[in-house]
């Protein structure tokens, strides 16, 4: 570890006018400044901020990229989700293993690099991948492992590690990044470049009044484009209407679901789009004051961002009296995230900008009447800010007439697993799974897993089904599965997901999650009874009910969506107990837990 310094400590605080709701910024200089926050800098944290040091301890054991022990100058990071296994991650961690010549979790005895696995950083579609430091590498192979370790040991500089670069703004000088953005299919609202007219929608937007830009909204019938789908325009109305002098937007940018990954596309290319998308919304609902909530794992888009929005606030297009419009004030800041899937849950992500632990609040009171700081605020996704200026710009109508029924419009999706051409694809809402099967090259898929881990797992019988609210709801996150595939190490992936990410805040979710995921490793052993299976649904169901937020009421869907479409699977790995044996009930594993507990040896086994 670096040896802090007191002096360096306190010039971090002030830098955010030791001011406790920017505590996450603070922790984040500590961590990159001496590699971990130890226990006496939480203390001088604490008496600069004036905040219990409680407070500041709880925020840093909350976040995966804050550590409280020394870690190594460079942190690799290999993500562990299905699809980066699906391309051969077990092997690039055994190379990397035995390359550096210490287990995952551990350090090199130099304190040079340490090796941990993390859950999805959002490449599915350049898997397998990984995080180095801020620096993403993609498309990892034996070989670039070698090398990559190589070139650490020898410079101990990550951005050494970037040996070409991405498409597009990947390839800027304030990126400098590997990533490929994978546009795939490009559609009329979002990846319109061609027909998109820089600030038209924000032009258009401040000719009306912010009533009359919020009934835009509403006509055009958007929803939210972060799964949950509530109406945007109504979002916007009860926001401005709450009692509150001070109002806030915050953009969801920490699209942690894994599979998930079309907002990287969208802050890499389009990022003039979105903060005009936040600026309209700052319009439409009374406020001056925009958060764009951007996950750890984009760290590397942070500079280049910043740097855009320098540019908006030099041509008026942020900052006061907006394109001349008096009394229109806004401004945007980027508040970085620290590796906590929870966050994207809009409570958890309000509590992580005020600078605690992303735990989610109870509602009522809603964001809208009562969120960041206790003023109204508005949260929206990256698409959905999006789609805000096109429709400014083309026309209600324009917008309405795309898509389905209760859908209108286009739906970004991120496609990855076993197919030809895994990337980013717009389509209109409405379209059935197998043609975008089609569309992908997906030639052998026998199951896909729509709206990532906390949605459904569909089985061929569904294929016809449609992408759209009203039947198959998603973020953007599909992953598909070939015939190949076992699909119960899919499942118990997700449910190592979700274990690992509860807040731990209510029971059913933290305890709860656990005994599914135990019965359904006894279930893969083999050691599992018919009976087991309705103790999962039961179970699960309990979970999805009596759970405080969407983390806890979504978590155990992988087990009660592949039991109701894969149920097969299940019964041909259940036996019925002989003898009245149960056969998950290995008295040896028992009795061997208990004596290392105890220090004592059985006479009878
Ligand atoms: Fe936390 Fe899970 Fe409860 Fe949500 S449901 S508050 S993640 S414990």
């Amino acid at each position: 570890m670096m040896k802090y310094s007191e002096r360096e400590v306190k010039e971090i605080c002030s830098a955010y006018s030791c001011d406790s709701s920017r505590m996450m910024d603070i922790l984040r200089d500590i961590q990159k400044r001496f590699g971990c926050v130890p226990e006496e800098v939480i203390d001088l944290i604490a008496g600069q901020v004036d905040v219990a040091r409680v407070e500041v301890d709880s925020t840093v054991s909350f976040y995966a990229f804050f550590s409280k022990t020394p870690k190594g100058e460079v942190v690799i990071r290999l993500c562990n989700d299905i699809i980066d296994r699906m391309n051969g991650s077990d092997v690039i961690a055994e190379v990397f293993s035995r390359e550096l010549g210490i287990e995952f979790g551990e350090t090199t005895p130099d304190n040079k690099i340490t090796l941990e696995y993390t859950p999805c950083i959002g490449m599915c579609d350049q898997a397998p991948s990984a995080l180095v430091n801020e620096v993403v590498i993609t498309d990892l192979s034996s070989d670039k492992v070698r090398s990559i370790v190589k070139t650490l040991k020898e410079t101990g500089d990550p951005l050494k590690l970037v040996s070409r670069l991405g498409d597009g703004f990947n390839a800027h000088h304030l990126v400098k990044s590997m990533v490929h953005n994978c546009i795939r299919r490009k559609g009329k609202v979002v990846f319109a470049f061609a027909d998109c007219d820089p600030n038209a929608g924000l032009e258009k937007a401040i000719s009306m009044s912010p009533v009359e830009v919020i009934n835009v909204i509403k006509n055009a019938r958007l929803r939210g484009r972060g799964g949950a789908g509530f109406p945007t325009g109504m979002k916007w109305e009860f926001t401005r209407g709450a009692e509150g002098n001070k109002k806030h937007v915050i953009c969801n940018a920490d699209e942690g679901e894994p599979g998930t990954f079309k907002d990287r596309v969208i802050l890499t290319e389009l990022s003039n789009l979105l903060f005009e998308g936040m600026t309209i919304a700052g319009y439409a609902i009374g406020a001056e004051n925009g958060i764009l909530y951007l996950r750890g794992e984009y760290a590397y888009l942070y500079d280049f961002l910043a740097s855009v929005l320098n540019f908006r606030r030099k041509k008026g297009f942020l900052g006061s009296n907006i394109l001349g419009k008096p009394g229109f004030n806004f401004d945007i800041r980027i508040q970085m995230g620290a590796g906590a899937y929870i966050c994207g849950e809009e409570t958890a992500l309000i509590s992580s900008c005020e600078g605690s632990r992303g735990d989610p609040k109870n509602r009522p009171p809603f964001p809208a009447q009562k969120g960041y700081l206790s003023s109204p605020t508005c949260v929206n996704n990256v698409e959905t800010l999006c789609c805000v200026v096109r429709i400014l710009d083309k026309g209600a109508a324009w917008f309405a007439e795309m898509g389905s029924m209760g859908s209108a419009g286009t739906k970004l999706l991120s496609i990855s697993g076993d197919c030809q051409s895994p990337g980013v694809y717009e389509f209109p809402f409405g379209i059935s799974v197998r043609e975008l099967l089609r569309e992908v090259g997906a030639i052998n898929a026998v199951a896909v897993q729509i709206g990532g881990p906390s949605g459904q797992m569909i089985g061929e019988d569904d294929f016809d089904r449609t992408i759209c609210y009203d039947d198959l709801a998603t973020g953007g996150s599909v992953m598909v599965f070939g015939s190949e595939r076992n699909i119960l190490e899919a499942v118990k992936c997700f449910m190592d997901f979700f274990t690992e990410e509860s807040c731990g805040y209510c029971t059913p979710c933290r305890v709860g999650n656990v005994l599914l995921k135990r019965c359904l490793e006894n279930i893969i052993a083999g050691k599992g009874e018919p009976s087991d299976l309705d103790y999962l649904k039961d179970l699960g169901e309990t979970i999805k009910t009596a759970s405080r937020c969407g983390l806890g009421q979504t978590s155990p869907n992988p087990i009660l969506t592949t039991l109701q479409n894969f149920r097969p699977v299940y019964e041909a790995l259940v036996h019925e107990a002989k003898d009245g044996c149960r056969p998950s009930f290995d008295i040896h594993a028992v009795l061997k837990d208990a004596q290392n507990i105890t220090g004592r040896k059985s006479v009878y086994f």
